[in-house]
């Protein structure tokens, strides 16, 4: 068996404990004589599943008891929509333009009602995240909205909007459980699971009690309620089941492994190995302004495009793979999260400074 290290931005890599546990639990999961593939979801076994996948992401992010954790389907992009279907009073919301995730949220909302731009890094192909304050927020936006880390472009909120009393939306699927966040901060918070929980197919939403209406846009199906879910503790009709059971088995190895400021300071030193080597090479370069750098999502290009290719190439050959920037950004991303050990970080700048050794008077 031959693991490599995948910089995959999602799916992802998962820890291998929880891999190798899924493994041995996969014909029996304790003494049901079956997989959780093939388990009902009324069933006890999966009850406690569930019940237990939720109780430890409270803990993880001490979300407090007015939010409610919904575990849905339909990924992140489903959200793009479920959000002003169910948020939309005023049909107006405002929005922080920061990459292709919003650009897709943007024009999903446009669907449903009048959506402002209040701050945009387009200008500099969002390499930074825009000025928080002094936004011209629109008085009767029923939300507003930000994608907290962008998977694609590699910037982090390192700070939150000020908005005074509005209700702040945030799209964490490649920030979630990577260092704490105050969830009392949001109304909602949702993320596609396959980043940093799980397997693909689960989307987590963390939504305040009082944000739970029946009073939503004309039209909304019943599942796309979050009234329905909440109603139903998720068990509205059959969930993600064993990706549910996948996504505990990861909450449980980030509490084991110290919780949320674990998490992070974990997470600050395998990006800080790459972002120092980044700064002081003489042949790649990170794209990002400093400030703003994700800890999640590192891009970064050696100034030739022939280069770049080669580099990915050779780099796969050694066993690192998935180092392709995204399709519309070219250059490289190395996607390093929590489950990526340090040991595969510092594999990475090796290899890097190997390929800078060979390459840089080419
Ligand atoms: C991956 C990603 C999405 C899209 O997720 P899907 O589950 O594929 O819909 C949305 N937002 C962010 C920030 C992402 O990283």
């Amino acid at each position: 068996m031959a693991r490599v290290f995948n910089f995959s931005a999602g799916p992802a890599v998962l820890p291998e404990e929880v891999l190798l546990e899924a493994a041995e639990e996969m014909l029996d999961y304790q003494g049901t004589g079956m997989s959780v593939m093939e388990m009902s979801h009324r069933s006890k076994a999966f009850e406690q599943i569930i019940a237990a996948a939720e109780q430890d992401l409270r803990d993880l992010m001490q979300i407090p008891d007015n939010y409610r954790v919904l575990f849905l389907q339909g990924g992140a992009s489903q959200q793009f929509a479920m959000v002003p279907m169910n948020l939309m009073k005023n049909g107006v919301a405002d929005y922080i333009h920061t990459g292709q995730w919003t650009k897709k949220a943007i024009s999903e909302g446009k669907i449903y009602g009048k959506i402002n731009v209040v701050a945009s890094s387009e200008d500099k192909t969002y390499s930074y995240i825009p000025d928080l304050k002094n936004l011209e927020l629109s008085s009767n936006a029923d939300y507003v909205y930000i994608c907290h880390n962008n998977t694609i472009y590699g910037t982090k909120y390192s700070e939150l909007p000020e908005i005074g009393d509005k209700i702040l939306v945030a799209d964490m699927s490649s920030s979630i459980l990577s260092e704490p966040v105050e969830v009392e901060k949001f109304g909602l918070i949702f993320a596609g699971a396959q980043k940093n929980i799980g397997p693909a197919g689960v989307t987590v939403v963390i939504i305040r009690e009082d944000l739970i209406t029946e009073d939503v846009l004309p039209g909304t199906p019943t599942m796309l309620k979050y009234k329905t879910h909440a109603d139903n503790n998720s068990l509205y009709n059959t969930p993600p089941a064993y990706g549910i059971y996948i996504c505990g088995k990861v909450f449980k190895w980030v509490k084991k492994l110290g919780g949320l400021e674990a998490m992070k300071k974990r997470n600050e030193q395998k990006a800080a190995l790459l972002y120092d080597y980044l700064d002081q090479s003489r042949l790649f370069r990170g794209t990002v302004v400093k400030k703003d750098r994700s800890l999640m999502n590192v891009p970064f290009v050696t100034g030739s495009e022939e280069l770049d290719a080669k580099f990915v190439k050779e780099a796969a050959a050694a066993g690192l793979v998935n180092l392709k920037g995204h399709r519309t950004v070219g250059g490289m991303r190395a996607s390093i999260y929590n489950a990526m050990p340090l040991e595969g970080v510092k594999a990475l700048v090796e290899f890097m400074q190997k390929f800078e050794a060979e390459n840089i008077n080419l």
